[in-house]
Formats: C-alpha cells, sequence, structure tokens
C-alpha cells in the first residue's frame, strides 16, 4: 500500500472506467480527487469531486491549484476523461473533430500541464493517460475517436522522455471494449441509426473479442493502478493494452 498522504487527480471519474480508478486508489490509501463535469451518484464515495469542465484550461488550472494548495503534492495524474464519436472523416465536420480533439486530446493536455509544476517540484509522479486499443489499430467509422487516441499515445511517449530527468513516469493504458455508460451509448446510438437489435449487437461485440467478452471497468483500473505504483518504476513512455486480445489479432 502507498503512503496514505499520497495524492491522485482523475479526470473524468463520477463513471465508467474513471470510477473504478477513483475507488482503485481510494482502495490503496490515496487521497483522490475526480474532476468532472458531473458529481459522483454515490454521495459516500470516498473521494473529493470538484466541478471541473477539462476542456477549459483555466479551470483546470483552477482545481489543480486548489489542491495543491490543500494537500501540498501531486503524486499521480489519470487522465481519463473522453468522449466516443462515430463517423467517417467525410462525416466528420470541423465542429465534430474539434469537440472530440477538445476533450479527448486537449483535456489531457491541460491536465498534464497543470500537474507537471508540482510533479517536477518533488522530482517524482506518475501520469497515466487512458488512450484506447483504437491508439494501435483503427476501427471503422470512427475517425475523429481514433486520431484522438493515437494522439494520446503520442503525448504519453512525448511525455515520459522530456520529464524523464525528473523521475516523472507517463504511460498509456489502451482497452478494449470495457462495458461503461459510454460504451452502452455507442452501441445505442448505432442500433436507433441501423434499426439492429441491441442484444445481437452486444453478443457480436463480446464475440469480437478472443476472450469472448468486454472488458470490465475494474479491470482496466487495476492496470492502471500498477503502472502508477512503484511496482511500475521502471516503466515510462510505454503503452500497454487490455483488451482480451483484440490487437493481437
Ligand atoms: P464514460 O462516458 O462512461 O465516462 C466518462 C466520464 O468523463 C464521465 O464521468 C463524464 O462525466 C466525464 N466527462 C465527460 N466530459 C468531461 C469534461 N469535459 N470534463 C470532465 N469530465 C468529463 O466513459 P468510459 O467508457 O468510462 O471511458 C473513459 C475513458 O476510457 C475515455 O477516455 C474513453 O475514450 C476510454 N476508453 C473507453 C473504452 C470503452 O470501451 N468504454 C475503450 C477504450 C478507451
Amino acid at each position: 500500500m502507498n503512503q496514505p498522504c499520497s495524492v491522485c487527480v482523475v479526470t473524468g471519474g463520477s463513471l465508467g472506467i474513471g470510477l473504478a480508478v477513483v475507488r482503485k486508489f481510494v482502495a490503496e490509501g490515496y487521497r483522490v480527487f475526480n474532476l468532472d463535469i458531473r458529481g459522483f451518484e454515490n454521495s459516500n464515495e470516498a473521494a473529493t469531486w470538484i466541478y471541473c469542465d477539462v476542456t477549459d484550461g483555466n479551470a483546470v488550472q483552477l482545481a489543480i491549484n486548489d489542491i495543491v494548495s490543500t494537500t501540498g503534492r501531486i503524486d499521480c495524474l489519470v487522465s481519463n476523461a473522453g468522449m466516443h464519436y462515430s463517423a467517417t472523416i467525410e462525416d466528420t465536420t470541423p465542429d465534430a473533430l474539434d469537440r472530440v480533439f477538445s476533450l479527448n486530446v486537449k483535456g489531457a493536455y491541460h491536465a498534464i500541464r497543470a500537474v507537471l509544476p508540482t510533479m517536477k517540484k518533488a522530482q517524482s509522479g506518475a501520469i497515466v493517460i487512458m488512450a484506447s486499443d483504437q491508439a494501435l489499430v483503427g476501427k471503422r467509422n470512427s475517425f475523429a475517436y481514433n486520431l484522438s487516441k493515437a494522439a494520446l499515445a503520442s503525448m504519453a511517449k512525448t511525455t515520459a522522455l522530456d520529464y524523464a530527468s525528473y523521475q516523472i513516469r507517463a504511460n498509456a493504458v489502451c482497452p478494449g471494449t470495457v462495458e461503461t455508460p459510454l460504451y452502452h451509448c455507442a452501441i445505442d446510438k448505432y442500433v436507433a441509426e441501423s434499426g439492429a437489435d441491441k442484444q445481437v449487437v452486444h453478443a457480436e461485440e463480446q464475440a469480437a473479442q478472443p476472450l469472448g467478452r468486454l472488458g470490465q471497468p475494474d479491470e482496466v483500473a487495476a492496470l492502471t493502478y500498477f503502472l502508477a505504483s512503484d511496482e511500475a518504476k521502471f516503466i515510462t513512455g510505454s503503452l500497454h493494452s487490455i483488451d482480451g486480445g483484440y490487437t493481437a489479432q
């Protein structure tokens, strides 16, 4: 278990993978701050929610300033907030591309920039970016999302190289299909547009994974925690698949 006073900041920690990450770090003894535009559904979560839209760089900076003035440290950042968007390049309008980039890419950029000065002063820190299997392989009808996740893989590598001399590590997690609200929204949209049966689509999604099932948020949280922990102290600048074998095909 880490020191009880260690501090972890999670973005998008109110639902899905982010919520599982919040709970894992709390269970491991961290003081956890969740930057999200929605609060926890369960008011008993043992973490602090701060209203913060990560697309707004000033808001992220203010939230991080508050955390640092309260705790004096940030040991770990999990940049997780993100959105899905299904469309080909032709069907992706410039506005839609901006929306996906401003959350998936610039949200991570704002959060990383805001925590780095504190981590540099401490000469330590771990950054974990929630990318996707789509950082590694293409998927149909997913132009903007794919592009944004590939950018996050690059962000993990360049951040790792630029800050290794401060003993700050940066890695990306690349989940395959994980059963979260984002997953259900994406297939609900597909079902509404195509008229397909949701149970059939869900079964097809499961069958498309070599392990024959979808991932669960707590499985992604366990890998995220490992990468942030001292067990992973020689791991930096790398991309870590957790996808039931999907990208091994
Ligand atoms: P989700 O939609 O279930 O949860 C996303 C969280 O981000 C929510 O709490 C939401 O309120 C928050 N959020 C949205 N916009 C925000 C903003 N502007 N500022 C702050 N918070 C904001 O998503 P999820 O499925 O848990 O996905 C989490 C991350 O994992 C995303 O980056 C996603 O791309 C990635 N991912 C998910 C899957 C999957 O299959 N679910 C697969 C690969 C990667």
